[in-house]
């Protein structure tokens, strides 16, 4: 195997996995994209096994700590240690979609593999995952879990990695045009093949079921409502209506027919197809107001470089939410921006509502799903971020 000489490892020696090009001394040998190489330490000694990725900044993914092969026994034993974390929790039993592999938070630098009902939809996002496929999912078909697997690799992040974008079935049948996640009693329909990320928010599940608590006989504003989840939910819980806010007709298209599926009135379900900040603006010149408004937008900051363009994007949505909540109504808001961090979160969002006059607190806090974990080792792998806000 090729060796890999470091300057600097003292990341490494806390067991992040990750290694910047500056660290490195010297390469002994000319490893190929993604190719599995012996780290050393500047005194010589073995310190991991990583995959080489020669454009990215980040030059190697750790594989493993261990001197040991990476081989189709070494991926099946992190996607069986994954897997047995999903079932303690008993996600399977909550939804029939989830994540299964959250990349380098379940020790698979670069893999995304998620369960949606009968397929599995894999992300092959760096040049060691890559380099790696065959082997992961030979380990996968193994699991039994189905035989259908859907690539969605078409991510901008796989061009920083010398990689291309590619979608395609890689075994089994071709996904029909939607799959039905059935979720905590609600159904909701993804779209595998074209959907955001590998078809859903699958990262929100437990705040779907939080907001159910928040509904009965509410009018909800649901903003960047996507395919409707958090609509979906507060509509089942009894909320009195909700509008769901998007700037994807398609999007939309698919929360309407889930509400079909889950039976809720089109009379109390709206879905309207516009840009959130203009339109809280025109709600609030209408006099409009709302018992609970949702507020997940997009991520605003890709990068260190646009925190502060982001933070002024949050403030500015969360300042008008705050104008057009009822007084004793909640705010569920959301960042997923994992380079706007909690404490700066909840300065925006007192900032908002300082400027908005409204006086509120925070009732809880929110997080990503269970089945996106995040490794003690890698903390870049929270990323999701939320607050209920009370209005008094
Ligand atoms: N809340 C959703 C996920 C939201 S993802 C869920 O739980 O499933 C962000 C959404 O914001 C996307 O659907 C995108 O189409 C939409 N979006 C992005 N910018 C927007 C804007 N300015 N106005 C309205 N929608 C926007």
């Amino acid at each position: 195997m090729i060796k890999i000489f470091l300057k600097q490892q003292k990341s490494l020696l806390r067991k992040h996995p990750w290694i910047f090009s500056g660290a490195i001394k010297s390469i002994d040998g000319k490893p190929i994209l993604g190719e599995s190489c012996h780290v050393y330490s500047a005194d010589n000694k073995l310190l991991a096994i990583g995959a080489y990725s020669p454009k990215s900044q980040i030059a190697i993914r750790v594989w493993t700590f261990e001197d040991r092969e990476i081989n189709k026994d070494f991926f099946s034993q992190r996607i069986n240690a994954a897997w047995a974390l999903r079932k303690s929790i008993g996600i399977d039993k909550v939804s029939n979609s989830f994540r299964l592999i959250n990349a380098e938070n379940d020790y698979l630098p670069g893999v995304v593999i998620d369960k949606y009902d009968d397929y599995l939809v894999c992300q092959f996002l760096s040049a060691g995952a890559e380099y790696q496929k065959l082997k992961i999912l030979e380990a996968l078909l193994d699991l039994n879990l189905t035989e259908n697997i859907f690539e969605r690799s078409d991510t901008d992040s796989r061009l920083k990695e010398g990689l291309k974008k590619v979608k395609g079935c890689l075994r089994g049948n071709p996904p029909p045009n939607f799959v039905s996640i059935s979720e905590n009693n609600i159904l909701l329909r993804a779209d595998i093949v074209n959907g955001h990320k590998t078809g859903y928010y699958l990262d929100q599940r437990d705040n779907r079921e939080i907001i159910k608590k928040y509904s009965k006989g509410n009018r909800v504003l649901n903003c960047f409502s996507y395919t409707g989840g958090f609509g979906i939910a507060a509509a089942s819980a009894g909320a009195s209506e909700v509008i769901n806010l998007d700037s994807s007709e398609s999007a939309l298209q698919i929360a309407k027919s889930s509400a079909t599926l889950n039976k809720i009135p089109e009379s109390i379900f709206v879905c309207q197809k516009a840009d959130v900040f203009e339109k809280l603006r025109f709600l609030r010149e209408k006099g409009e107001s709302f018992d609970l408004i949702v507020l997940d937008p997009p991520k605003f900051a890709e990068s260190a470089f646009q925190v502060k363009k982001a933070a002024k994007g949050y403030k500015d949505i969360n300042r008008l939410a705050f104008h057009l909540l009822n007084q004793g109504g909640f705010l569920f808001t959301f960042s997923c921006s994992g380079h706007i961090k909690q404490d700066l979160f909840e300065k925006i969002v007192a900032d908002a509502a300082l400027d908005a006059g409204s006086s509120a607190k925070i009732i809880s806090y929110l997080n990503q799903a269970s089945d996106h974990p995040v490794a003690l080792n890698f903390p870049e792998g929270k990323y999701l971020k939320g607050l209920i806000c009370y209005k008094q």
